[in-house]
């Protein structure tokens, strides 16, 4: 184990000795980005490796380059992403570890005056997705593979359909320094969120959901970080609760979204508003979401979103008649897409409408609209395992699996 380790730091240096002369002695080139942080967060089903940098960049076509190990020179299997337009001279010479079962490391090195090289080193490899994120500009790696086991063995994840609805993450949208959109009154859609999330996870609880929330409090949180806390969590189902903005005072209503890369106006605004991304970045941002598959999630969320919906409709108009039925719509969500759960936004009403607005700020309003998405949720439960009697066993089995490797 040692030996190994060891192995793997001496092919560590001997793949920055192959980045660095180039750096000796000579100035770093005008014009040239940075990068700001790297990041790596091991999921069930694959780690991510986050590189923010302080440009926007394209990337090569040849994109992220695979090298079969060679053991000959002591080299893991690797990836390397050549990263045009971006200065990293030696700030991550000494490599960040992973060491996850399926990652070794990622190292960063000044490949050419003008080029920074991003390596990977694997430990298991299957197959990665690649994309590139704007506002702040990521590259985002995702390597896919039969994690060596590092302690107790697992069974690993089932397919959503398999799965029983166990944990619920409520991701109050916002908060701290972002507060989302500002409506009549200096009514603001952080505390909105915020109130209805609450009352929202109390209500699951009631129905013996685990519940867990992304924020309890007003502070800020980036999409990733609420994508992590709910992929930690293991969870099972994600609802992002936000409330609606509009420049026209009559726009007014309820509406909910799952996932997707399809261009449709009005999403487009509304998700440039919810991905705090101008709406012109969204173009490469659909490009690259249109490049993933949605896969078996996007049924259930689907089935989700159809659920919570026809609940909030039906009940919400107990309180008010007049309330618009928005419907069911899609967006290209960061927060949606990069969850590997079933998952759902809500766009409660219009701060910027008078009676969305009146209602919104009711906390009366508030739980009935908490009452209404939690019964949704409920009957999706229900939905799911009332399954095949074969899939229900399966999932059961995978449950207590999942539950025994939280405690690892
Ligand atoms: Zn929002």
């Amino acid at each position: 184990m040692i030996g190994r380790k060891r192995g793997t730091r001496f092919a560590r240096l001997l793949g920055l000795i192959c980045l660095l002369p180039v750096l000796v002695g000579v100035e770093r080139p005008p014009g040239l980005g940075d990068v700001r942080e790297v990041r790596t967060w091991s999921y069930p089903d694959f780690t991510r490796v986050v590189v923010e940098l302080t440009e926007e960049i394209e990337l090569p076509k040849n994109g992220l380059v695979r090298l079969k190990a060679n053991l000959g020179a002591g080299r893991p299997e690797r990836l390397y992403l050549d990263v045009p337009g971006i200065w990293v001279g030696r700030r991550f010479e000494s490599g960040i570890e992973v060491g996850d079962g399926l990652l070794d490391g990622v190292r960063l090195g000044q490949n050419t005056l003008r080029n920074t090289r991003l390596v990977i080193d694997l430990e298991r490899y299957d197959h990665h997705r690649l994309f590139v994120l704007p506002s702040p500009a990521r590259i985002v790696v995702d390597v896919y593979g039969e994690r060596r086991r590092t302690r107790a063995d697992s069974t690993g994840r089932l397919p959503a359909e398999l799965r029983k609805v166990h944990t619920v993450v409520v991701d109050p949208g916002h908060g701290g320094r972002d507060p989302g959109a500002t409506g009549i009154g200096g009514l603001r859609e952080k505390d909105v969120n915020l109130a209805i999330s609450k009352k929202l996870a109390q209500r699951l609880e009631e129905h013996g959901f685990e519940v867990v929330l992304t924020r309890r409090d007003d502070r800020a949180l980036t999409l990733e970080e609420r994508t992590a806390i709910a992929e930690s969590a293991d969870g099972d189902v994600f609802i992002s609760i936000h409330a609606n903005a509009s420049r026209h005072a009559q726009t007014r209503g309820f509406e909910i979204y799952t996932l997707d890369a399809n261009h449709e106006r009005h999403s487009l605004e509304v998700a440039a508003r919810e991905n705090r991304v101008p709406a012109a970045s969204l173009d490469p941002l659909q490009r690259a979401l249109a490049r993933l598959q949605a896969g078996e999630l996007a049924s259930q969320s689907e089935r989700l979103a159809s659920l919570v919906h026809e609940n909030v409709i039906r009940g919400a108009r107990q309180r008010d008649r007049t309330l618009t039925d928005l419907g069911i719509k899609k967006g290209p969500f960061y927060v949606l897409f990069m969850s590997s759960m079933s998952s759902v936004l809500v766009e409660a009403g219009f701060v910027t409408n008078q009676r969305d607005a009146k209602l919104l700020r009711s906390p009366q309003f508030q739980s009935l609209l908490a009452k209404q998405i939690a019964d949704g949720v409920d009957r999706y439960r229900r939905q799911i395992e009332a399954g095949p009697a074969a899939s229900a066993r399966l999932a059961k089995g995978a449950a207590i699996a999942r539950r025994n490797d939280g405690k690892l």
